[in-house]
């Protein structure tokens, strides 16, 4: 899932684990959803590459995992990231 970051690419990195994600409904049964570990990986951002954490999402009814992106991110989604899209 997508969410609208209000930072820019290098605030939102060193940011860290303290970026102010929001804490979405589950996409599929509306449940909550908790903090699940999460990731680094780069973003390309003005032809460098910024490495940033992108948080997981666990959704305990449906036990499915999201990755919390920001918009930014969107340019460079890989194949293994859209299917949890
Ligand atoms: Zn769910």
């Amino acid at each position: 899932m997508v969410w609208p970051c209000p930072l820019p690419v290098d605030a939102y990195a060193q940011a860290g684990r303290l970026a102010g994600f929001p804490r979405p409904d589950c996409p599929s049964c509306a449940g909550p959803l908790v903090f699940w570990s999460g990731y680094r990986r780069y973003v390309r951002e003005a032809g460098r590459c910024v490495r940033v954490f992108i948080p997981g999402l666990r959704c305990g009814p449906c036990r499915v995992t999201h990755a919390l992106l920001p918009a930014f991110a969107l340019a460079c989604v890989t194949n293994a990231e859209r299917s949890l899209m």
